[in-house]
């Protein structure tokens, strides 16, 4: 038995790489670079809060189709006719859901809790059991404003993954200029295996233990991978349930319904930043994106709308890749034609996979098309040193977080590849996030227009001064003035990205000084 001093001593802590500290390679190198004050640094190195919890919900009675051999054991069991089909909800792993009452009244030919569905297969009927799964709430600095950042419902989601989301937040908010901080936070879940009653369940008990955390004063989510306008309506509903003035409460989510107080613009806004980016991008250049050759990966919000919008531009679409396989047409995808398929009811993954109008190719021969632009808006660490090898693309615009690692960013810089960093490309979310906030404490609604020109204006702004940072070209024109953040030096895209966001954030510890 050790003594007790023995016993009592914490090992000492041995550095270990891990997301959290890939992503934040970055802002130490941009520290360092202006030699951010210590105490600032300090501050921003670990997020304010990291909260941890549980939540369990009831899940409904399943039917789980058998493999082909176990289901020789029932070939001779009748066809169950179900009265109500409707009652019967797919969901993406090939599991049913059985809503309600979907059995009564229907001829039910149940043996050994096994029945046959009109599709000929034999189902394993499932009672539903109650379930916990973790959650998180990071809230990373708020310096410059409420907690800001979006709710991820996802299988592949830790501690370490939110804390790196949340410093990003704090990034970005700081780059677009709007008065928020930085926060992240979600469910480790695969939502497409959980029905919609489910869904619903889970997230109302997700915000039954959130509420203490957050506020329309204090911390503001929104939509992020897995989650949606409805997710962000039954998030209001509980957080504002019973409340006495309920309609001051709107702005606690952002990302919400139009028809229930969010922002004309939202959905899109996401892509349609990264496409102002790749838009100025070119224009600086003195060309356009018309005629453009792109690659994506990930099909959901971010990447869907942004390849809408090069599409409507004139770019051609040759490439997509997401979670369930790759597509390929070298004479251009037709990107409406894909987004009404991926939208299909049908279409329970969600997936570009099987379109009719691409052949299908393996994930990494997409990084090997040549194209002018690719556009990462998928999950993070995707582009590896490998990947960055291979690319024969001249501009990454990273609509995805966190896209890049460490070791293929200096590949990329090597290779004179040109970048649009996560922080400022991806920002148009949050950003209308911000005017849909504003609309719901003025109880106003504004028109798309008027959103997507106050975006653009935000977007192509700050760009602007990332880029002159970069390049060390101090000035000031009608639309930004870079004078204040260029450092006497040039840096790459992303460090000059990171530079204009502790250089906002820092004023506020220099101004306002710290609370004792
Ligand atoms: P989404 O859930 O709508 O779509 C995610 C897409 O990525 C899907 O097409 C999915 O199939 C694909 N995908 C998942 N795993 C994959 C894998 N292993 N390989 C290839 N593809 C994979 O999510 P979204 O809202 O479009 O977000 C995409 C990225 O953009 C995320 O990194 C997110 O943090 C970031 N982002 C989103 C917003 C926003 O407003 N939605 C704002 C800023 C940043």
């Amino acid at each position: 038995m050790p003594d007790q001093e023995v016993f009592m001593r914490v090992p000492p802590a041995t550095p270990k790489r891990t997301v959290y500290t890939d992503a934040m390679q970055i802002f130490h190198r941009a520290a360092d670079v202006i030699g951010l004050a210590p105490r600032v640094r300090l501050e921003l190195e670990e997020p304010d809060y990291e909260h941890i919890f549980y939540i369990t919900t009831k899940l409904k009675d399943r039917l789980v189709p058998l493999a082909p051999d176990q289901a020789r054991e029932f070939a001779d069991l009748p066809a169950t006719k179900l009265r109500n089909p409707d009652g019967l909800e797919p969901l993406a792993d090939g599991n049913y859901i059985l809503n309600g009452r979907a059995l009564l009244g229907s001829d039910v030919s149940i043996r050994s809790g096994h029945l046959r569905l009109s599709d000929g297969g034999i189902y394993k009927l499932v009672p539903g059991e109650s379930r916990r799964f973790k959650a998180y709430r990071v809230q990373h600095n708020q310096a410059r404003g409420p907690y800001k950042g979006g709710i991820r419902y996802h299988h592949e989601v830790s501690l370490d993954l939110f804390k790196a989301l949340a410093a990003e937040m704090t990034w970005k908010t700081a780059i677009v200029e709007i008065p928020f901080g930085g926060a992240k936070g979600g469910i480790q879940i695969d939502p497409r295996q959980y029905g919609k009653e489910e869904i619903e369940a889970i997230t109302l008990r997700f915000m039954y233990k959130l509420k203490r955390l957050i506020g329309p004063e204090v911390d503001i989510p929104a939509p992020d991978v897995g989650t949606n306008p409805e997710v962000m309506g039954l998030l209001f509903r509980q957080y504002s349930d019973g409340e006495n003035e309920r309609h001051t409460l709107r702005a606690v989510v952002t990302g919400k319904d139009i028809r229930i107080g969010g922002s004309e613009g939202r959905v899109k806004a996401t892509g349609r930043g990264v496409a102002f980016c790749i838009e100025d991008y070119y224009a600086e250049k003195g060309t356009s994106v018309h005629g453009k050759t792109f690659l994506v990966q990930g099909f959901g919000n971010v990447g869907s709308n942004v390849a809408e919008i090069l599409h409507s531009m004139g770019a051609r679409l040759l490439a997509v890749n997401d979670a369930e396989g790759t597509i390929y047409n070298g004479d251009g995808i037709d990107v409406p034609g894909l987004i009404a398929y991926v939208q299909d009811p049908k279409n329970l993954k969600r997936s570009v996979f099987g379109f009719p109008g691409a052949q299908r190719i393996n994930k990494k021969d997409l990084f090997e098309i040549q194209a002018d632009l690719l556009i990462p808006a998928a999950l993070g660490g995707e582009i590896t040193a490998e990947i960055a090898e291979r690319l024969k693309v001249k501009l990454i615009a990273e609509g995805a977080n966190g896209p890049t690692t460490p070791e293929a960013d200096k590949i990329i810089t090597r290779r004179g590849i040109d970048l649009i960093p996560d922080i400022i490309a991806n920002a148009g979310g949050v950003t209308v996030s911000y005017y849909e906030w504003i609309q719901n404490k003025r109880m106003e609604a504004w028109s798309e227009a008027e959103v997507n020109r106050k975006l653009e204006f935000g977007m192509k702004r700050n760009w602007r001064i990332i880029r002159d940072i970069s390049r060390n070209v101090p000035r000031q024109t009608e639309m930004h003035d870079s004078r204040r953040f260029c450092i006497g030096k040039e840096v790459d895209m992303r460090c000059a990205a990171m530079i204009l966001a502790l250089k906002r954030i820092e004023a506020h510890y220099q101004l306002e000084g710290f609370s004792q």
